[in-house]
């Protein structure tokens, strides 16, 4: 009997013990992303925005004014990596969407993985998993920390959105496919069925809603004072459209316009996206009992509607102006499903943009395209006169030289020297701005300035021999006339949103500069795990209560 008192005891004694601490933590952690969300569109259109979106994460969570990329290229896959890493390219390996595999010696995708298959779908298009991602991300932590207990969930219309924040030990991540299916799908990489509630998702008939009308303004046209005209030249057109004007009636261009692909373009691919999380959030019991739970999204379409029609178009403010309203949906479905204080959130976007280079030339402001093509001729020609081979340049790609290694082993030539000498040169061709070999990156630490940003996106492995940066405002040849785009390590494209909120976040803001990587290791230290095992972030501690 005594025994048996002594052993209740001490249970009740670990128990309390044991609640305590789980009472540190919140439910639930949402990661969200906004594709190509530059820090000034929370400011600039912020009289069109209500009181419950982001209008409620900065008057209650806690605002980093001057959050920015650390390093070059600010691309999709990059930005999500090393968000939920807590690291940069050099460490995490993600060193694009797409990259020259110098050891496969083609341009890869960076999720593509076929060993394994779609489920959800007949296509190819779910043969993805993260396994080019090199270091854990803090989902993966909190996993390892809970003993693989507690969800992970990744979603996005982007299929490398949704599996890259959602780590390597992710329960799921899903994706928006396009084409004639209007399906969330997924990868055999992480199950081999859909779950009930993402297929009786895909039977609901929402994607075919969102496309049977038309994309109006969320307000009267009139009063959207913060963007130019409508229809003005710097605007891309959808297949089918004459002006690139609104109404842009949806139900008439999906059929010229890849059916529901069109739905990525438009802002209602923000509103799937929610929809989707939200029955995520029910179909998995996120955030119902002490255990942990992940669940990262990535809201996708906002990106596609900048690299169409720019960063000053009537559509861009129109998309976030409705963007604003998804924040307030999520924040109140998550308030009356996971509890007013029983989860953490963090908002933050991949990249941002640069506004559009005609336009700005326009205003007088310093802004080009590059001459990829040209450029390519350039360095092969170089390359040729002076070492006598036309075969030296092996690619070109994300601002970076590839040489072919093979070719100079052959011919006995020193591969420094070419490095050397091609980086020299390059200097000459229009727009480029700063070039550098990858022997200097490793040999010299750039402290500050664009190179230092360009040595934290090197990795020994992955990366070129010589890379080169544009001139500030400058796009590639793709954009010649019309919309957007981002890569670069200028305030433009590294300036971000970064709001943490709710529960364990204090109220306030800072001014203070900000490395993105600071996200997974605040998080970390909030949720008391190990950090990600690459991670070379810190603790924004004034964040923290
Ligand atoms: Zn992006
Ligand atoms: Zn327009
Ligand atoms: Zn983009």
């Amino acid at each position: 009997m005594k025994k048996n008192l002594t052993f209740i005891l001490f249970l009740t004694i670990a128990f309390s013990t044991l609640s305590a601490q789980k009472k540190n933590n919140p439910k639930l952690v949402v990661g969200i992303v906004v594709d190509q969300m530059r820090y000034d569109y929370l400011i600039r259109f912020s009289d069109k925005y209500g009181e419950n979106g982001f209008k409620k994460l900065l008057k209650k969570g806690y605002n980093l004014e001057n959050a920015h990329y650390n390093y070059i290229p600010t691309y999709t896959a990059v930005g999500h990596s090393s968000i939920f890493t807590g690291t940069t390219p050099t460490n995490h390996g993600i060193v694009g969407n797409n990259w020259y595999d110098t050891f496969l010696h083609k341009s890869i995708y960076c999720i593509d993985d076929n060993r394994f298959e779609t489920v959800g779908s007949d296509s190819k298009e779910g043969q993805k998993s993260p396994y080019r991602l090199q270091t854990t991300t803090v989902t993966d932590q909190l996993h390892l920390a809970q003993n693989m207990k507690g969800k992970t969930i990744g979603i996005a219309i982007k299929d490398r959105s949704a599996v890259l924040p959602a780590g390597h030990t992710a329960n799921a991540a899903y994706w928006f496919e396009g084409g004639n299916s209007g399906k969330w799908i997924t990868s055999s990489f992480y199950m081999n069925k859909l779950p009930k509630w993402v297929q009786s998702f895909n039977k609901n008939g929402k994607a075919n809603d969102y496309l049977n009308q038309s994309w109006t303004t969320y307000y009267d046209i009139k009063t959207y004072t913060e963007s130019i005209e409508d229809n003005n030249p710097y605007e891309g057109l959808f297949k089918g459209e004459k002006k690139p004007i609104f109404p842009h009636d949806l139900s008439r261009l999906r059929k010229s316009n890849g059916n529901y692909n069109l739905l990525k373009t438009v802002p209602f691919g923000n509103s799937i996206t929610t929809d989707f999380a939200e029955a995520a959030i029910l179909g998995e019991n996120l955030g119902q009992d002490e255990i942990v739970d992940f669940l990262t999204i990535s809201y996708s379409s906002t990106d596609y509607v900048g690299h169409k029609y720019g960063v000053d178009s009537k559509e861009i403010e129109d998309t976030y102006i409705r963007m604003d309203k998804e924040i307030e949906r999520l924040l109140n479905f998550l308030d009356s499903k996971v509890g007013k204080d029983a989860y953490t959130l963090f908002l933050t976007a991949d990249h941002a943009a640069a506004q559009t280079p005609n336009y700005l030339k326009k205003l007088k402001v310093p802004a080009n395209y590059f001459e990829d093509a040209a450029f390519l001729k350039f360095v092969k020609k170089l390359a040729f006169d002076k070492f006598g081979s036309d075969n030296l340049i092996e690619n070109i790609s994300n601002y970076q030289i590839f040489l072919n290694k093979k070719t100079i082993k052959e011919l006995n030539l020193n591969l420094r020297s070419i490095e050397n000498y091609i980086a020299d040169e390059i200097i000459a061709f229009d727009n480029v701005y700063k070039s550098v070999t990858a022997h200097s990156l490793q040999n010299t630490f750039y402290r500050s300035g664009l190179l230092s940003l360009v040595q934290r996106g090197y990795n020994q492995k992955f990366s070129g021999d010589i890379i080169y940066v544009p001139n500030p405002s400058t796009l590639g040849s793709g954009y010649k006339k019309t919309g957007t785009s981002h890569g670069t390590g200028y305030s433009y494209d590294t300036h971000v949103p970064m709001i943490f909120y709710g529960f364990g976040i204090n109220n306030g803001f800072t001014k203070e500069y900000h490395p993105i990587i600071d996200i997974a290791p605040t998080v970390s230290n909030l949720l008391q795990i190990e950090f990600p095992n690459g991670n070379t972030g810190s603790i924004i501690k004034e964040v923290l209560k």
